[in-house]
């Protein structure tokens, strides 16, 4: 078989950024995962998917890579980030600092790692407009066109927007692998979820099956499943690459003292008080949340109504924003156009069951 490195020079960097179809063979159970025991044997995988956003995944790359060097599997290690558009924290100048967005510094940890641009896998949604325009597709657009928004137990932004579009990523290599390998290709996806974000996630094994078809088995394995708040921060802070400006205070004072959680700012599971942070931080995303919430009558979140997050808001106490972002460039007035755009739409009916489910074993959101 050969190397990863030309395995990706054979498909072709743009092949696997822009792929949009998948091997949608059916699925059928398998007995057990790749290799035996509580954690898995790296050299096993055929193809090691690490899936990148927030501080817990750092972690979790800080630890894979180590790994993996050790099983002298490097060269099949990825990573992979599902970039949200103008839903993750975009870069910000603060005090004459220029600090990364997500999708930047996701790209810059890769790097850090050792891990290659042609190794380095982004996914976005991107939709056809009847002009044949080809362009990304933000979560509050598709919100405004089925007039929902996503909520934990259907949480379609996660399946339409990550785990659908990581799986179609992938479908070059695997399909390359196939043919090379005449058995259907063995893929390890790696991810920071850890056990104290939430009961559901205390439960997960650390290693297990993730799902089997003629073309793939994946296996999923959680190296940090077991590592507490500071273990990460102590992780992140030792690695040499700075954390993202929204996990602080204020960028570029490295406390910790800002968001718990990153990925999309203003994020359907995140608790209070990072929805008070966002919105102080971001408000003409949170407006425009909440012009979307007006008009489709649908709240933002069933608990905590964009309506009152903004009240909370303008209420004393509560986390200081450190920094307010302006998000007056043409970016994000095309953002602005293409929800209202959806909005003055005929309501788009989406079926109830047409969303993958986001099942435990899947290339997931790690930061949601
Ligand atoms: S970060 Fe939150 S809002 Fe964004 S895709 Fe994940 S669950 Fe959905």
């Amino acid at each position: 078989m050969p190397s990863a490195p030309a395995q990706l020079a054979f498909i072709g960097l743009d092949t696997v950024r822009h792929a949009v179809t998948t091997d949608r063979a059916e699925e059928h159970p398998v007995p057990g995962t790749v290799t035996s025991g509580p954690e898995p044997d790296l050299a096993a995988y055929d193809l090691i998917v690490a899936g990148l956003s927030g501080k817990d995944a750092h972690a979790m790359l800080d630890r894979l890579t180590d790994q993996a060097r050790r099983a002298g599997v490097f060269d099949r290690l990825f990573t992979v980030h599902a970039d949200m558009g103008l839903m993750e924290w975009p870069s910000v100048h603060h005090h004459g600092q220029d600090y990364p967005s997500n999708r930047e510094l996701v790209a810059q940890t890769a790097l850090h790692y050792g891990i290659p641009a042609d190794r380095h896998i982004e996914t976005h949604r991107v939709v056809t407009d009847p002009d044949g325009t080809r362009r990304a597709q933000s979560l509050l657009e598709q919100a405004a066109m089925w007039r929902k928004f996503p909520d934990a137990a259907r949480r379609w932004c996660t399946s339409d927007s990550k785990v659908d579009k990581i799986r179609a990523a992938l479908t070059p290599l695997v399909r390359h692998h196939r043919r090379q390998l005449g058995r259907p290709v063995r893929i390890l996806n790696v991810t920071g979820v850890r056990a104290e974000e939430s009961t559901k996630r205390a439960t997960r094994p650390t290693y297990s099956v993730g799902y089997a078809n003629a073309h793939r088995q994946q296996d999923e394995y959680l190296p940090v499943h077991h590592l507490g708040t500071a273990d990460v921060h102590a992780i992140v802070d030792g690695s040499g690459l700075a954390h993202h400006w929204a996990y602080d205070s204020e960028p570029g004072a490295r406390d910790w003292g800002g968001m718990s959680r990153l990925s999309c700012s203003i994020c359907i599971m995140s608790n209070k008080a990072d929805l008070i942070l966002a919105v102080r931080r971001r408000p003409r995303l949170a407006a425009l949340y909440a012009e979307v919430e007006h008009a489709i009558d649908h709240a933002f979140k069933l608990t905590m109504p964009m309506s009152r997050i903004l009240e909370l808001a303008e209420e004393p106490g509560g986390p200081e924003p450190g920094v307010v972002l302006a998000e007056d460039g043409p970016e994000f007035a095309a953002l602005e156009a293409a929800v209202r755009a959806q909005l003055a739409e005929p309501v788009r009916l989406r079926a109830s069951t047409d969303f993958t489910t986001v099942p435990p074993g899947c290339l997931s959101c790690t930061a949601c």
